[in-house]
């Protein structure tokens, strides 16, 4: 059993640090606000980082050259952890907002199309789900995540 308590600031504070170099040759700055009390996921971190990773990599890609990239972890009730990845990219065009997450949909020219199918199965054995905002002016991922007591 690979599945542990860990406090989802931990995860985000380790994956910024991973991707800051990416983000810096992008001229992307990555603004955090994180809930103040430590907050509690049961999970495989390793492969939370990766969902994290992922988003945020399509965050900085989607802005090509400059932006801010907007991290944010706040409290649902007493039961979710909601993580927030905000970024200032054109948005997904609302005609393929279903195709995201099918095996091997990309719309870029060295993309794989992996990384959001791969991301919504981890999240879903975590029993947590994603939501996608997108507009004109950015596209906002949201990952619910159930809550734990570091404890239980
Ligand atoms: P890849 O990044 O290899 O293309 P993904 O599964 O990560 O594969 O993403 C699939 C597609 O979803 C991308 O090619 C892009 O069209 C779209 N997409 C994902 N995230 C964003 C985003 N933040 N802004 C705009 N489009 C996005
Ligand atoms: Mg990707």
């Amino acid at each position: 059993e690979r599945y542990r308590h860990i406090e989802i600031q931990n995860i985000l504070k380790h994956v910024v640090a991973l991707t800051k170099s990416q983000a810096i040759l992008h001229n992307v700055h990555i603004k955090t606000k994180f809930h103040s009390d430590p907050l509690f996921v049961l999970c495989d971190e390793n492969k939370l980082k990766q969902v994290f990773i992922n988003f945020i990599k399509n965050a900085i890609e989607a802005m090509e050259n400059e932006g801010t990239i907007t991290l944010t972890i706040d409290q649902h009730d007493d039961y979710f952890v909601v993580v927030n990845i905000q970024d200032q990219g054109p948005g997904i065009p609302k005609e393929i907002l279903d195709k995201i997450g099918k095996p091997f949909f990309t719309t870029k020219e060295n993309g794989t199309g992996l990384g959001v199918m791969v991301s919504f199965e981890i999240v879903k054995h975590h029993n947590g789900a994603i939501s996608i905002d997108s507009n004109s002016t950015g596209t906002t991922i949201s990952i619910q995540l159930p809550m734990t007591k570091s404890c239980e």
